[in-house]
């Protein structure tokens, strides 16, 4: 991480990567970190203390301002967001995502912040482009011409749009990168937003520990994706936040499995073979959608680099463990972190 004097904001921190993004830059010492989300203090994934923590709902313009405040660099995390049950059933919502970043844009003109990171997504490519179960690798210019999933995908695109004009006409230092699929410890594990690597995991113990040996699988499991772990997506956002990449670029993992592929590591890694069941009618979205990195590893020399299996053994183990809390009536999920040394 750069060096900064002021104020570190990261907004979407009671979720996922925003929880993992912490975690991370307290790690590398980091002191004055600013933590915000929409969520009361109890659902946040994680907390940690020494960072301060505020509940405020980012839609609006004033709760922008005073999450910016005194501050130098912020990481925008924060949206509506799921797999894709969530976002084909709540497109409205995830649109209304444009709020945030819009708002926290202005605020951060106006409170002179240095620097501005934007999480934007796979969803913005061109549905054309993604027909095949052969998966195209998605280079950034397959963005256009636009025809971004519908809702979520097209309320990233604009949002870049408007990250890249506050930077040619405003001024403002932004970065933007499109996350493809990201999993890990920390993440939504059920409730509906889960994305297909938790999803599969928590069905797999779930079958693993009632006994009774089957799996329902969206789709027909040929769809093909690939699946970045937590750990190379902060680090990808660390080098891209401090890069001279000033176009959004991909960060994701280009080791493209089909659905059925990821079942069949879960299922490798829990020792058991499932009966499979395909629901035809389930939400299942593209058919085909891999990363192309040429251009982040011709830019930034690395790409994410975590096999899936590696770190579907992490995310599994984790699972397990919350899945067994929770039956045995625990929280489970809140880590709460002690001060940075
Ligand atoms: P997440 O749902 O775990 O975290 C997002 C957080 O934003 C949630 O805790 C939520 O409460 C918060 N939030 C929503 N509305 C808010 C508001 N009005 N004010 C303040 N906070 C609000 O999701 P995540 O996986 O951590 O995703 C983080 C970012 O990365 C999002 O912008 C998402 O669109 C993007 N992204 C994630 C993935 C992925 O695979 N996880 C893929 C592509 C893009």
């Amino acid at each position: 991480m750069s060096e900064t004097n002021g104020v570190v904001v990261v907004t979407g921190a009671g979720g996922f990567i925003g929880g993992n993004l912490i975690d991370a830059l307290r790690g590398r010492g980091m002191l004055r970190i600013r933590a915000v989300d929409i969520k009361p203090f109890d659902q946040w994934y994680q907390r940690f203390e020494g960072v301060e923590n505020l509940s405020l709902d980012l839609n609006l313009k004033e709760n922008c301002e005073a999450a910016v405040r005194d501050a130098s660099d912020v990481y925008n995390l924060a949206a509506n967001m799921g797999g894709m049950g969530f976002i084909e059933h709540n497109k409205a919502l995830c649109m209304l995502s444009v709020l945030i970043n819009t708002h926290m844009l202005q605020a951060s003109v106006k409170h002179g912040v240095k620097r501005y990171f934007y999480s934007s997504s796979a969803c913005v490519y061109n549905g054309d482009k993604q027909k095949t179960f052969e998966p195209p690798s998605l280079k950034e210019e397959d963005a256009y011409p636009a025809l971004a999933e519908d809702g979520y995908g097209w309320e990233k695109l604009f949002s870049e749009r408007m990250c890249r004009h506050f930077r040619e006409d405003f001024g403002l230092y932004t970065r933007m990168a499109r996350f493809h699929n990201v999993y890990g410890p920390w993440g939504t594990w059920y409730g509906g937003r889960e994305k297909a690597p938790a999803a599969i995991c928590r069905k797999v113990i779930e079958a693993k520990l009632s006994g009774k040996h089957e799996i329902e699988i969206w789709g027909s499991g040929n769809q093909t994706r690939s699946f970045m772990f937590i750990d190379d997506c902060v680090k990808g956002i660390d080098l891209i936040m401090n890069s001279e990449v000033v176009e959004a670029i991909n960060l994701g993992s280009s080791e493209a499995v089909t659905i059925n592929q990821l079942v069949d590591i879960a299922e490798d890694i829990a020792g058991i073979r499932l009966k499979r069941k395909y629901d035809l009618s389930a939400p299942k979205g593209v058919n085909g959608r891999n990363s192309d990195n040429t251009l982040i590893k011709k830019l930034l020399n690395w790409e994410p680099n975590t096999p899936l299996r590696t770190g579907l053994e992490k995310t599994y183990k984790w699972i397990y463990d919350q899945y067994q809390a929770r039956e045995e009536g625990e929280p489970g999920v809140v880590r709460e972190m002690a001060a940075a040394q």
